[in-house]
């Protein structure tokens, strides 16, 4: 059965890397942090390592890449736009393009600029169902990246627009970064009533990331995701209040949101 195994490397910029098996133990490893942690995973797991997926080219996503070529000889992959900015990578996806990881189960690759120009997102399909989706730095469980090293905020607003409002609730999200508590604290401070932010507070305080990793889907961000909710009263009252005077329309929203996240 293929399986994501999803693993929390408690550096101090709260890195996730990640693990796509398939049935026959083919092993695609996302944004690698610790290139040797991530060698042993593979290991443990039973699978041998098939690929390298960088979502895109910031240090902190490819820091592993050269010691997995080193060891497997696996292929890297990437954005176009991220040829020569990412240490190893030989093999470059276009919007639509897709990694076979067993006969029931592909990565789709998603171009998700906005972050930074070069940006990938690949969306898990299992028999003919999107499952999950690998958001990189461009959405995150509760909030969205930022945009100072090589991103745009209008572009990003694009993306999220385009890209991942259209998804289906049921699909999982599996970011870059575990910014979650900080994120449902943004989202609580502009829309202190929002239950279910409230709740995923509460159940935050629990998590043990390091053995058991949680995640939310697309639904859920529906709900605690600020930059989900452009259109919520509270949200564009509370801006208001804020001094943020009248914005007329979604963009707008998202942009001052950004803004105001950059300085959270
Ligand atoms: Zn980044």
């Amino acid at each position: 059965m293929m399986r994501v195994v999803q693993h929390f490397t408690d550096s101090n910029l709260r890195n996730f890397s990640y693990f796509v098996i398939g049935e026959q133990g083919n092993a695609f490893i996302f944004d690698p942090w610790d290139g040797q942690e991530c060698l042993d995973i593979v290991q443990r797991e039973g699978a041998l390592v098939k690929g390298v997926i960088n979502t895109h080219e910031h240090w902190d996503h490819t820091r592993g890449n050269e010691l997995i070529v080193k060891k497997t000889q696996c292929p890297v992959y990437a954005h176009p736009r991220a040829q020569g900015k990412v240490a190893e990578a030989d093999v470059f996806l276009e919007d639509g393009d897709f990694i076979q990881v067993d006969s029931q189960s592909k990565l789709i690759a998603v171009d998700t600029p906005g972050h930074t120009m070069a940006h990938l997102c690949l969306l898990l399909e299992h028999q003919g169902r999107i499952e999950a989706i690998f958001t990189g730095d461009t959405l995150f469980n509760a909030g969205v990246g930022n945009c100072h090293n090589g991103g745009d905020p209008e572009v990003l607003f694009e993306t999220i627009e385009k890209k991942f409002k259209p998804l289906e609730d049921h699909i999982k999200i599996y970011p870059g970064h575990e910014y979650l508590g900080n994120n449902l604290g943004f989202t609580l401070n502009y829309e202190p009533q929002n239950d279910e932010a409230t709740q995923w507070l509460q159940k935050y305080k629990e998590i043990d990331w390091k053995n058991s990793p949680v995640t939310t889907t697309i639904k859920d961000e529906k709900e605690i995701n600020l930059f989900f909710r452009l259109e919520s009263e509270d949200l564009k009252e509370s801006l208001a209040q804020n001094g943020e005077g009248k914005l007329s329309n979604r963009k707008e929203v998202f942009l001052t949101l950004r803004q105001l996240r950059n300085k959270w």
